[in-house]
C-alpha cells in the first residue's frame, strides 16, 4: 500500500528521518533488486544492514506485510551477492563455528570468565558489553527439574546458546517459576542453538541445518509446551519450526496461561518494563509480562513513554552497526531514566546486555534484570 504508517514506528527512521532507513524504503529496495528493476549496488546494502530486524513495522502495518520474513529472505540474497567484509565474515564464522556448538561456546565462556577475573577481557573479546560472567547454567544431571507440589504439566525448556553463559541466573529463576507453577521441566539432551541469530544475520542455510537437528531432538520427548525465556529465540521457534506450531510459549505467556501460585512475600521496588521487540512485535505479547509483574505485592510498575521501541541491541547489531545502535540506545536510556525506576526488567538477553551497557556508560545506578528474576523473589 505504500501508506507509510510504519515509518514513525521504525527506530532507524525516527533517528535519521530518511526514507532509505525506513521499512517502506527497504522493502522498495529489496523488491527492485528481486525484480531486476534496479542493479544491485553494494553502497545501497547499508540500508539493509541498518535494519534492526525489530519488526515494529510489522506490528503496526495495516496490510499485514510480513516484514520479518521479507528481511530475512532479503538478507540471505544480499549475503549471496555482496563482497564479504572482514567484520561480516568474522560474524558469520563465529555464528557457525562457535554459537552453533554448545561445548565450544561453553569453553569460550569459561575462558572469558577467567580473563575477566584477571582483567584480560580485551584479549578474549571486545568485552565492552559483557556482564561479569558466573558459572554457566547447568540442567540437572537426570535432565528433569521436578514440579514443586502438584504436577499437571510437563514442559521442555530451551537452554539455548549464549543465555546459559551470560545470564544463568535468569534461567535459574525461570526454571524455579515453572516448578512452582506445577511443571516438570525437561531439558532436551544435545539441543543446540535454535538458529535465530543465524537467520537474522542472513545465514538461512545454517539456520535450517540447526532447525533440522533440533527438530529431531524435540521429537524424542513428550511435552505440553516448549518454554522459552529469550524473546528472540521464542519468536524464531514459532516462525521457523512448523512441527512445533502452537507449542512454543514464551515464559510469561505460559505462566499467565497456567497461573502462578499466590506470591509469598512483598518485593518493594519501582520498576519499568522494556518490551523486547521479538516478544512485543513478533509474538505480540505485551500484556502477560506486565500482569505478572503487577501481581507481585510491593512492586510499583512505571511505564516509559516508548517501552516498545527497540533498545538497539538486535543480536549482533550493536557490534556490527555500533554507531546507529548507540544513537538508538541513547534515546532509550533517556526514556528509561526519566521514569525514576530503580530497576528495569525485560525478556531477552541481548536487551539485558544493551540496557546494562547504556546505563553503566551514564554512571546510572538503575539495575537490569530478566522478568523471571523479579518474579521469583516473590516466592
Ligand atoms: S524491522 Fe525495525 S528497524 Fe527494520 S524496518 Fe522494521 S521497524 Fe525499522
Ligand atoms: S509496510 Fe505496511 S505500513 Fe509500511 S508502507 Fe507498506 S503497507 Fe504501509
Amino acid at each position: 500500500m505504500h501508506c507509510g504508517l510504519c515509518l514513525d514506528a521504525c527506530p532507524t527512521f525516527r533517528v535519521t528521518g530518511l526514507e532509505t532507513e525506513s521499512p517502506r524504503g527497504r522493502i522498495y529496495l529489496m523488491t527492485q533488486w528481486k525484480r531486476g528493476q534496479m542493479t544491485f549496488d553494494e553502497k545501497q546494502v547499508k540500508h539493509i544492514d541498518l535494519c534492526l530486524g525489530c519488526r515494529t513495522c510489522e506490528a503496526v502495518c495495516p496490510s499485514g506485510v510480513p516484514y520479518g520474513r521479507i528481511i530475512e529472505a532479503g538478507r540471505s540474497e544480499v549475503e549471496r551477492m555482496r563482497r564479504p567484509t572482514a567484520k561480516r565474515w568474522i560474524a558469520k564464522t563465529a555464528l557457525r563455528q562457535l554459537v552453533a556448538h554448545p561445548r565450544r561456546l561453553r569453553a569460550f565462556g569459561a575462558m572469558t570468565r577467567v580473563a575477566q577475573a584477571v582483567r584480560l577481557t580485551s584479549v578474549v573479546s571486545s568485552g565492552r558489553q559483557l556482564p561479569a560472567l558466573r558459572a554457566a547454567f547447568k540442567p540437572p544431571a537426570d535432565g528433569v527439574a521436578p514440579a514443586i507440589g502438584t504436577r499437571p504439566y510437563r514442559v521442555a525448556f530451551l537452554v539455548g546458546c549464549v543465555m546459559p553463559i551470560l545470564y544463568p541466573q535468569s534461567h535459574d529463576a525461570a526454571v524455579k517459576l515453572l516448578q512452582l507453577a506445577g511443571c516438570d521441566v525437561w531439558f532436551p539432551q544435545n539441543e543446540r542453538c535454535c538458529g535465530a541469530l543465524h537467520a537474522h544475520n542472513g545465514d538461512l542455510q545454517e539456520a535450517e541445518r540447526l532447525r533440522d537437528y533440533n527438530s529431531r531432538v524435540y521429537a524424542s520427548g513428550q511435552f505440553d509446551a516448549l518454554v522459552v525465556d529469550s524473546a528472540g529465540c521464542g519468536s524464531h521457534l514459532k516462525d521457523f519450526y512448523p512441527e512445533l506450531k502452537g507449542r512454543v510459549k514464551d515464559l510469561s505467556e505460559w505462566l499467565a496461561e497456567i497461573g502462578m501460585p499466590q506470591p509469598k512475600r512483598d518485593v518493594k521496588v519501582k520498576v519499568t518494563y522494556q518490551d523486547a521487540c521479538h516478544l512485543a512485535h513478533a509474538q505480540r505479547i505485551k500484556k502477560q509480562p506486565r500482569e505478572l509483574i503487577r501481581s507481585v505485592p510491593g512492586v510499583q510498575l512505571v511505564e516509559m513513554r516508548h517501552p516498545d521501541i527497540c533498545c538497539g541491541a538486535a543480536g549482533l547489531y550493536s557490534t556490527l552497526e555500533a554507531q546507529m545502535s548507540r544513537r538508538i540506545l541513547d534515546e532509550k536510556i533517556d526514556d528509561l531514566t526519566s521514569t525514576g525506576a530503580e530497576l528495569v526488567v525485560t525478556a531477552n538477553p541481548g536487551c539485558q546486555m544493551q540496557l546494562a551497557a547504556g546505563l553503566s556508560a551514564r554512571g546510572s545506578q538503575v539495575r537490569v534484570e530478566h522478568v523471571s528474576e523479579l518474579l521469583v523473589r516473590a516466592y
